[in-house]
């Protein structure tokens, strides 16, 4: 379970993220959808760390991941390192190494940070293509692969520390539409397993037809939090809805 509390950021002047409170229950898809600058990348990213909060608590586990007041984290990078093992992330470029295979990219990790044998990390690099579908493109380099082969192999190196939590910002956004399908069947497939995904997204498939519950962020806040089958009811909701409806 990841539990955030008065999670606030400012750029400059600008307040991206306003004290966001919420718990992202084991094993649940949530889906944080919202205008462009809302700060979900940031909000994101502020959960792995990526970002550092300007204040706020984020706990794992019920073990603290980060606290920070006036700028400052109480919470050592080493103590970081096991609670952030058990998270991945996947981003909209992918971020693969150019000049490393598709197996070799899911390898680096397990061999950088796990110190695992060589032969070891090569069976399970296999293995994690294997599952997204690639095991005939082991041996291809990020060049040589399309946009959703490339998503996949990011997918399946996120996947390979086995982590409890993936975060996904808008996996499917730099893709063509065959592509996204690809990606959105990958991910409703990992949607079935214990593995907790919270996916930053525009795809409506994934936000409504794979989630448990959707976070609808605006201007720093979660303006919304709902399941997605009460969305022709929800109060309030016509931001929503015309948020939805807007989306292709
Ligand atoms: P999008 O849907 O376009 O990806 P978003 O909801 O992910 O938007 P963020 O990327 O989190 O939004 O950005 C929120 C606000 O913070 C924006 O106004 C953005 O310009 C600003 N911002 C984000 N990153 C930085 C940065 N590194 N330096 C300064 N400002 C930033
Ligand atoms: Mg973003």
């Amino acid at each position: 379970m990841i539990k955030i509390i008065d999670a606030s950021k400012k750029f400059g002047e600008e307040n991206v993220l306003k004290g966001i409170n919420t718990c992202f229950d084991s094993g649940q898809v949530i889906s944080i959808v919202g205008p462009s600058g809302a700060g979900k990348s940031t909000f994101l990213r502020s959960i792995i760390q990526l970002e550092k909060l300007d204040k706020g608590m984020i706990e794992v586990d019920n073990k603290i991941l980060s606290l920070v007041k006036n700028g400052i984290d109480e919470v050592s990078k080493r103590s970081k390192r096991e609670l952030l093992l058990k998270m991945g992330m996947v981003f909209q470029n992918f971020n693969l190494f150019p000049h490393k295979s598709a197996i070799e990219n899911v390898m680096e990790a397990l061999v950088v940070v796990k110190k695992m044998k060589e032969n070891e990390a090569r069976e399970i690099g296999e293995q994690m293509l294997e599952k997204v579908g690639l095991f005939n493109k082991c041996d291809a380099f990020p060049s040589q692969l399309s946009g959703g082969q490339k998503q996949r192999v990011a997918i399946a190196r996120a996947l390979a520390l086995q982590p409890e939590v993936i975060l996904f910002d808008e996996p499917t956004s730099a893709l063509d539409p065959e592509s996204i399908r690809e990606v959105v069947q990958v991910i409703k497939e990992l949607a079935k397993e214990k593995i907790t995904l919270i996916i930053v997204t525009h795809e409506k498939e994934l936000a409504l037809g794979v989630s448990q519950r959707v976070l609808f962020m605006e201007h720093g806040k979660i303006g919304f939090d709902f399941n997605p089958s009460e969305i022709d009811t929800l109060e309030d909701g016509d931001r929503v809805r015309n948020f939805f409806r807007a989306l292709a």
